[in-house]
């Protein structure tokens, strides 16, 4: 009814039937005594309050016809004066209706959008917007009058109660609470309440809700991500320790073994009596290439966690790794500037050891921006047709001298006082087990850029 009068038409019917009803009022209490154009003010009023200005104007028009066919005044000039006073007091009002109805449309159409509950003072439902009702699994109609406490475990009403009681506020202002649904889905949400005005009677509280799914279900994937990263680290730098160890004491071992070797054959001239003191020697021989095959073992143990290449977008890894650089940027206000291009960036990877390998780069650019004004990190990406896609981590920092740039790759060579020194020499083996160079120069940007270039899949990209 109320949608019809608030079309073109419909607003003009509305006039109509206003003025006929202000006028049949008027007619009947007209023996009372002389109400003059009160009732048609009234129905100028609800035209203005529902219909457009047009219906109103019709209405105010109606108005001083039917109020001089009802009522003929004493001359013509008794007449103009009482029209022209109520047209002018009419238009007022009229004014001021159309702007409280389209403030009350504004904030209607605000809060259709919002989840927001109103309660009474026993915790019941009076008002609720489409966007809440839609959280808790109802229709608006279903939701009025029922106690919000069905719809939030643990939500507790009596507390409101004592609040409006006089009692001060002792359930939390905000909050995480679980909605129960209908359909038995039980969905994760925020409340924030707040007491209303005692003028606003019945209504004593309104609580705006916040749907907490998306949040979740972020916060467990970025948890997840976070988990996959440091796993790897750990398996990684073990790795790398293990190599390092093997490719550091394999000489000092050879060279024992071997002077073990020469005193065995010394001894050997000594007779009989240098028999127990030569098998003590190759006992210890024996250990010596024990501790080597350790080695080796463990380094073989430690790197074959083996990499799985397969069909993946440069642009998606390193899209889940936004929610990081956002930690970053909010511990250290350095800016992670995200420039990959979707284009052709099928490429040949390990999903996990790729992202290791840039967040590693990542995190060493803002080691050496951090500090600064305006610490800029910047990785871009972008395809190099058959010759694969490139990927480049550079910074604004104080870049890496010339005679530093191969020594910075070996493993535990650091400038920080409490770095391992084993990221770079991490990174490099994860790009040289995708088949590609890590390679380090000067960025435009003034710091260190570090590139490499992963092996295109150009016939999937085809299909
Ligand atoms: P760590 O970060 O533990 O020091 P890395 O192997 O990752 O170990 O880095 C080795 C060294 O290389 C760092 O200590 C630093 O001096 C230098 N380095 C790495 N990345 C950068 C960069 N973006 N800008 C300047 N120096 C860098």
């Amino acid at each position: 009814m109320v949608r019809f009068a608030r079309t073109y038409w419909g607003g003009f019917l509305l006039a109509a039937g206003c003025v006929l009803v202000g006028s049949a009022f008027r007619l009947t209490i007209q023996t009372v005594g002389h109400v003059h154009y009160l009732p048609m003010l009234a129905a100028v009023m609800a035209t203005a309050l529902v219909a457009q200005r047009p219906a109103t104007f019709t209405a105010i028009v109606l108005s001083v016809i039917a109020d001089m066919l009802i009522l003929p005044r004493q001359g013509i000039a008794n007449a103009v004066v009482h029209a022209a006073l109520f047209v002018a007091v009419a238009l007022v009002m009229a004014e001021v209706c159309h702007r409280l109805a389209s403030r009350s449309a504004l904030l209607d159409s605000i809060l259709a959008s919002v989840p927001v509950v109103t309660l009474n003072g026993e915790g019941r439902i009076l008002r609720i917007t489409p966007a809440a009702a839609d959280l808790l699994g109802v229709t608006p109609e279903e939701a009025l009058s029922r106690p919000f406490s069905t719809f939030a475990t643990d939500f507790d009403t009596t507390a409101l109660a004592a609040v409006i009681e006089g009692a001060p506020l002792s359930l939390p202002a905000t909050g995480s609470w679980l909605a129960r649904r209908p359909d038995g889905e039980i969905v994760p949400m925020t409340i924030h309440a707040s007491l209303l005005s005692p003028s606003v009677d019945p209504e004593r509280m309104v609580l705006s809700l916040g749907d907490q799914r998306q949040t979740t279900a972020a916060n467990e994937r970025m948890r997840d991500l976070m988990n996959q990263l440091s796993k790897s680290w750990r398996l990684n730098s073990m790795g790398e320790m293990a190599a390092t160890l093997a490719h550091e004491l394999n000489q000092p071992l050879t060279a024992a073994t071997v002077y073990l070797h020469a005193g065995q054959t010394d001894i050997a001239r000594a007779g009989p009596l240098g028999d127990s003191a030569g098998r003590a020697l190759d006992l210890a021989k024996t250990q010596l290439i024990r501790a080597g095959d350790i080695i080796r073992r463990m380094r073989e143990f430690v790197s074959t966690g083996a990499r799985e290449l397969t069909d993946q977008r440069v642009s998606s890894m390193i899209e889940d790794l936004r929610p990081l650089f956002d930690l970053i940027r909010m511990d250290t206000g350095v800016v992670i500037r995200v420039d990959v291009r979707d284009v052709g960036d099928h490429v040949l990877a390990d999903r996990i050891q790729f992202q290791q390998a840039i967040n590693n780069l990542v995190r060493n650019a803002v080691d050496a921006v951090a500090g600064r004004e305006l610490g800029l990190v910047r990785i871009t990406g972008r395809s190099l047709g058959n010759q694969g896609y490139e990927i480049i981590v550079e910074d604004d920092g104080p870049g890496i001298p010339e005679d530093q740039m191969d020594r910075i790759f070996q493993p535990m060579t650091t400038t920080k006082a409490s770095g391992m020194g084993l990221g770079l020499s991490v990174t490099r083996s994860i790009i040289e087990s995708h088949d590609s160079v890590l390679t380090v120069g000067r960025s435009p940007l003034g710091g260190a850029a570090f590139s490499f270039c992963l092996s295109p899949v150009l016939e999937l990209e085809a299909a």
